[in-house]
């Protein structure tokens, strides 16, 4: 599902962020991504996002090139790939409800589906009874429950998170792991960056640790293997 091969990124400013990364993942991983400051785990995820584009070497995501992949099929590829964001990036003046119809709507979704889906996915991280509620009103576990009901809305095949649990205390971070969890348990791939030892040594899964643009480890059922 997501092939990467020889792919370097040099940013405008001559910063090299991707070195020659190789990593192929299947349908339905569980991969954490480590690595320390700078290591490359975010531009890693912007790539496989579209967010930004290689410098060389070639990313296919579900079978497409993403070196020629046309401006206008960006949004498609988009919406195969759910993001959660450690700071949640949620729209502040709006309720919970449409946050996530939000995401929706920009896919012209009836507005009778828009509905039945965007209860079901708040019913599925316990979030229905918020519905109303606008962001500010909730606690930091609860937007990022919010965040993660955006991001499946569409049943993506892919969720990248980009250190979910990062601005949570331990016993918010185990709730959205185990949110995780069932989600990645209904097949979807799931990369998760993070700075978590306790998570990752205690959720075995797969780990990629990626150390100045290269790929230095990857283990089936890893260690985090850093100190901090
Ligand atoms: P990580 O997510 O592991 O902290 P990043 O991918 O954010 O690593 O960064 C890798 C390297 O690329 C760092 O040296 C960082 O300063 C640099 N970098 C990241 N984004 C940009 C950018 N937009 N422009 C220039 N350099 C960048
Ligand atoms: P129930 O029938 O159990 O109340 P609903 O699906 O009617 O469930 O709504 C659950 C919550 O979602 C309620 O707080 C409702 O106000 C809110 N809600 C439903 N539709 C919308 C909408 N279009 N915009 C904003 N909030 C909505």
């Amino acid at each position: 599902m997501i092939e990467l091969k020889n792919v370097k990124k040099t940013y405008p400013n001559g910063v090299t962020a991707l070195n020659g990364i190789d990593i192929h993942i299947d349908s339905g991983e569980f991969v954490y991504l480590v690595g320390q400051s700078g290591a490359g785990k975010s531009t890693f995820i912007k790539l496989i996002f579209r967010e930004e584009m290689a410098s060389s070497g070639d990313i296919y995501i579900n079978n497409r090139d993403l070196s020629t992949m046309k401006w206008k099929d960006v949004p498609h590829l988009r919406r195969e790939i759910g993001v959660v964001y450690q700071d949640f990036k949620l729209l502040p003046k709006m309720t919970v409800y449409e946050n996530v119809a939000f995401a929706l709507e920009v896919v012209e979704e009836s507005p009778r589906q828009i509905r039945k889906r965007v209860m079901e996915v708040l019913d599925q991280v316990g979030l229905k009874n918020k519905a109303r509620f606008i962001p500010d009103e909730l606690s930091g576990g609860e937007q990022q429950r919010v965040a993660i009901a955006r991001a499946i809305a569409n049943y993506p095949k892919l969720l990248i998170a980009d250190e979910p649990t990062g601005n949570l205390d331990p016993d918010t971070s185990w709730e959205i792991m185990k949110i995780l969890e069932e989600i990645n348990a209904t097949g979807t791939t799931i990369i998760m960056a993070t700075h978590s030892k306790d998570i990752v040594n205690t959720i075995k899964r797969r780990v990629i640790a990626v150390e100045g643009g290269l790929v230095v480890r990857d283990q089936h059922r890893g260690d985090y293997g850093y100190e901090d």
